[in-house]
């Protein structure tokens, strides 16, 4: 069934990289993974957007963007709508991620409505959804993720979901090293795939790529990427070394 998908490693440069850092680091990246047996994205601060972009014409690395606002265009001052990036030619755009959810207030319902934005400009999304440290701890991981996965797909259709890809990144190992073992990582993954199926049945539910995130690297993504659910990875850190993103994509090809 893992054969039926399409890997994705993506990276998250977050709010890092000035233009000629940026510059630097893909055309370093190019080489490296030019020959990838997976899909290859990088999604950029705004400001590295056009750089990305021209960099990357004619090569197999795809450029995403890390938000979008749901409002087509209007008086949201600091914003910027899907359609201004699908104009630009971006392909991805990251929603939901949970710093977005931690630090400037996005909720299950705001993401939803993101959602919705990008899908309507052609936006390929990269969905995240994950539990907290206390969460966990609680024994509500699976009742959480597939709150915030429902809620986010509402409105979209079997068809949509061909644009979406989700990613399982459990807060408490963002940024921290503290990775997700291979099977705690390919447990979730597996219940968002059982998500799916519910609300679009078994064959959408085969075909979804679903990425694992949180302090994956160079050394831990092969256990991982060979687990039967994982089928991919939303790389922060890691994104923002070339030959660490690199093996990352060696590991999933
Ligand atoms: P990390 O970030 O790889 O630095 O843990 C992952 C993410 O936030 O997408």
């Amino acid at each position: 069934n893992k054969a039926l998908r399409k890997a994705v490693i993506a990276g998250n440069w977050k709010m890092n990289k000035t233009r000629p850092e940026a510059k630097a680091l893909i055309e370093e990246l190019k080489p490296l993974v030019a020959d990838a047996g997976c899909d290859v994205v990088i999604c950029v601060p705004y400001t590295n957007l056009e750089t990305a972009l021209e960099l990357t014409k004619g090569t197999n690395i795809g450029v995403g963007a890390e938000n979008c606002h749901w409002a087509k265009s209007g008086a949201f001052t600091g914003e910027i709508s899907a359609d201004m990036l699908a104009e630009m030619g971006v392909q991805y755009v990251v929603i939901g991620h949970s710093e977005r959810r931690q630090y400037f207030g996005e909720t299950d319902v705001t993401v939803n409505k993101r959602v919705r934005a990008a899908l309507d400009a052609g936006l390929t999304v990269i969905l995240c959804v994950g539990e907290l440290l206390e969460q966990r701890e609680q024994g509500v991981t699976e009742e959480i993720v597939g709150m915030q996965t429902k809620i986010a797909l509402q409105g979209v259709s079997e068809k949509e979901l061909k644009k979406i890809i989700i990613a399982y990144e459990p807060v408490w190992a963002i940024g921290t090293g503290k990775t997700a073992t291979a099977d705690q990582a390919d447990e979730v993954n597996g219940c968002i795939r059982g998500v799916i199926a519910k609300l679009y049945g078994k064959a959408a539910a085969d075909a979804v790529t679903v990425q694992y995130g949180g302090s994956m690297n160079a050394g831990n993504a092969e256990e991982l990427l060979n687990k039967e659910h994982v089928d991919g990875g939303l790389i922060g850190g890691a994104s923002l070394k070339a030959p660490d993103f690199a093996a990352i994509v060696k590991a999933a090809s």
